[in-house]
């Protein structure tokens, strides 16, 4: 069966309708998910192992058969873990149906076949009772349904509804127990994902500031998450305020409670300074004794313990709702609030506020910021040298009698080429929640100076201009849609669209845009779609090929998203610009492609290739989207941390043949205009 699915197309803007085969999006789902990584997991797969063999030896100790439930099987892996270490009979839950159908045959393959039942259900369906999915209830209770935010994956309410109906009293759980971990901190290059920051602009006529809206400064923000791999954070870029302190510990071999609450410890600070940040990770202890430990402390806080990489599990980013100052030794209170899926924090400093916490809500954005833009959005509008390079840019075409149109989302470009000098800048954005602009507009005393038009560009009417003609068309480019580099060529498109409303001589910045390509090998990163083979004595390979299977569902593969500052590389070939994009011509009909071959100039593994954006403002003032610079001979490169980049994992990675290293790589590379899709193969 076939889906239409409507969608308006990211680079090229048109409304589309896409026929999409109706598996599409689990293959997506799969090809996508972190099976694979999990699987890579060496730290946690051994140590389920030998919590869930410590588990299946008490209960055989006391005598009882060892019945599991192993809710969110996936594979099948711990269930198989459960049978080989004696357990009697295993009840694998798995909702979704293909990852159910993979565990039937993974289990079958590996002999367990009259010791596992696998039930395609949610474990709220899940029966007991003889014609049920379950003969008895289970004495073993094994999860692992667990985000980086512990709870995020709906782990509490999925224990709660097992320890009524499906487990009983006094069971074993595997992890036995998992505890969160707290840290205050003060670190502005995070703050800054969260508050964007005044920014100075050197005008003709003196400095100018512009100041975020109030509503933007007092805004508590949305409680979702800020997952980010917290190893890569080097320490000079925050200051801990606190030492780490527990926050909560849950007990799953006990009734669990799903319902909203609120935890509270007291923190001393170590340090004077702003406490805007709490840091958070978790462990899960396997066994009640404590001795089977699975931490995702980062590496400050055991040093001289091996770290294990993972990406399915990472740490956590909380941003209180406003910096407070803390004074060393003087106490403070941090509250932990939670609801089922979701968690939020907030300080108090005098005993006093107490009652604050008591009822703290989880926080709503009132400026519209944090639910439109991404914490690498404010991170970017805060990133003071991008703003550099753009000021000086439009000094370098702006002048008093420019009439200035400007295409990009959420975008400070009109500010700042309102005090550079353009005479009128009209404004336009896409997204048609404007709220935001109109409250910042208005906070610098703008709003007739900066109009905003809501309209798509091929819509707009030479009256939206009051009959002017623009003579400076500006973009960072960047809108919200993007989710790979060259979706920003929307800027292109709408700039062809408005081809008509521009003057002859009419000045385009960016001038252009290149697509610049290296090849890289991954540190850790290639083990998110590396094929496993045994895991831990079990063959997962029916995982593997489901996964290869996924990958190939289309045509040609896709480069997908990541941000690279989160995945340390090491560059195997010198950067390389592949294709260029000139935004002062119109988008041309037919496609632009390209193909060559780029040199290995260092030896190691070929995992895959990285491709970014470079955007020419003007006449040597460029900005990078990917590559800032290779910063030392063995080739480790420096990522734009607000940006993510575009990844395209070679065969050898994806196939469980790796080639010889090549000398050479050879690729083709080509943009097609109408769809606005760039297609690429390589061959090693
Ligand atoms: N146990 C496997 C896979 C863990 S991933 C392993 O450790 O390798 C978690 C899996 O749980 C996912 O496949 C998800 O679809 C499934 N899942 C999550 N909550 C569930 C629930 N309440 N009932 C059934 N399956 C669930």
């Amino acid at each position: 069966m076939k889906t239409f699915c409507g969608r308006a197309n990211p680079t090229t803007g048109a409304m589309e309708w896409l026929e999409e085969a109706e598996d599409y999006d689990y293959h997506q789902e799969i090809a996508r998910s972190r099976y694979a990584d999990m699987l890579h997991d060496k730290d946690r797969n051994v140590k389920y192992y030998q919590g869930i063999r410590a588990a299946v030896s008490r209960v055989k100790e006391r005598g009882e058969k060892a019945i599991v439930l192993d809710i969110g099987t996936g594979t099948g892996l711990l269930s198989m873990m459960a049978a080989s270490a004696g357990a009697d009979f295993c009840y694998a839950v798995e909702v979704f149906r293909p990852m159910a159908n993979a565990a039937v045959k993974i289990v079958a393959k590996n002999g367990f076949s009259d010791k596992i039942k696998v039930i395609n259900k949610h474990s709220t369906e899940v029966t007991v009772g003889p014609d049920g999915d379950m003969e008895c209830r289970a004495n073993i209770l094994v999860t692992e349904l667990f985000d980086t935010e512990l709870i995020g994956e709906g782990a509490l309410p999925t224990y709660e509804h097992a320890h009524k109906y499906l487990v009983q009293e006094g069971c074993e759980a595997v992890p036995h127990r998992a505890t969160v971990y707290v840290q205050l901190v003060e670190s502005e290059r995070m703050w800054a994902w969260n508050k964007l920051f005044p920014i100075l602009v050197e005008a003709e006529d003196g400095e100018k500031i512009i100041v975020p809206p109030l509503e933007m400064e007092n805004c508590p923000g949305v409680p979702s998450v800020c997952d980010i791999q917290l190893n890569q954070m080097p320490s000079s870029d925050f200051t801990a305020l606190s030492d780490v302190v527990t926050m909560f510990s849950v007990d799953f071999s006990k009734p669990v409670q799903s319902a909203s609450t609120c935890y509270r410890v007291q923190l001393e600070p170590v340090k004077s300074g702003k406490a805007q940040i709490v840091l958070s990770w978790w462990d899960i202890d396997m066994d009640p004794s404590g001795m089977i430990n699975c931490t995702m402390a980062p590496y400050w806080v055991n040093p001289t313990s091996a770290l294990q990489w993972r990406d399915h599990w990472m740490q956590c980013v909380y941003f209180l709702p406003r910096e407070e100052p803390v004074l060393q030794g003087e106490k403070v209170q941090l509250a932990a609030s939670r609801d089922e899926y979701s968690m939020w924090y907030t300080l108090q400093k005098a005993r006093g506020e107490q009652n604050e916490a008591d009822g703290a809500g989880s926080p709503v954005c009132r400026c519209l910021a944090h639910l439109l833009w991404t914490r690498a959005r404010f991170g970017q509008l805060n990133d003071g040298e991008r703003t550099r390079r753009y000021v000086e840019a439009l000094r370098t075409v702006l002048n008093t009698d420019s009439v200035c149109l400007c295409i990009s989302d959420g975008s400070l470009l009109p500010v700042l080429a309102h005090y550079l000098g353009a005479k009128q800048v009209q404004y336009f954005i896409l997204v048609f929640r404007l709220l935001h602009f109109s409250l910042f507009f208005k906070a610098n005393h703008l709003e007739d100076k900066i109009k905003v038009i809501e309209a798509r560009p091929e819509l707009l009417k030479p009256s939206h201009f009051e009959d002017k003609k623009i003579s400076v068309l500006v973009g960072e480019p960047f809108f919200s849609t993007s989710l790979l580099p060259w979706h920003n060529l929307y800027f292109w498109y709408a700039r062809t669209a408005v081809s008509s409303h521009l003057t002859s001589s009419a000045t385009v910045l960016p001038q252009a845009a290149s697509l610049h390509m290296m090849v890289v090998e991954f540190q850790d990163l290639w083990r998110i779609r590396s094929p496993c083979g045994i895991c831990e004595g079990f063959d997962v390979q029916t995982m593997d090929d489901m996964i290869k299977d996924s990958l190939n569902f289309r045509e040609s593969k896709e480069a997908e998203p990541h941000p690279l500052w989160e995945y340390p590389c090491k560059s195997l070939s010198d950067p390389q610009e592949v294709l260029t994009f000139d935004f002062r011509r119109t988008v041309p009909q037919h496609c632009l492609s390209t193909e060559g071959s780029v040199n290995l100039v260092r030896k190691g593994k070929s995992h895959g290739a990285v491709l970014w954006m470079e955007y020419h403002l003007a006449a040597d003032i460029s900005i990078s989207t990917g590559l800032m610079q290779i910063s030392n001979e063995k080739g480790h490169c420096e990522w734009n941390p607000h940006c993510k980049q575009a990844v395209y994992f070679f065969n050898s990675v994806t196939d469980s043949e790796p080639l010889s290293d090549p000398a050479a790589v050879t690729y083709t590379i080509q943009f097609d205009t109408k769809t606005g899709e760039v297609a690429m193969d390589f061959k090693l």
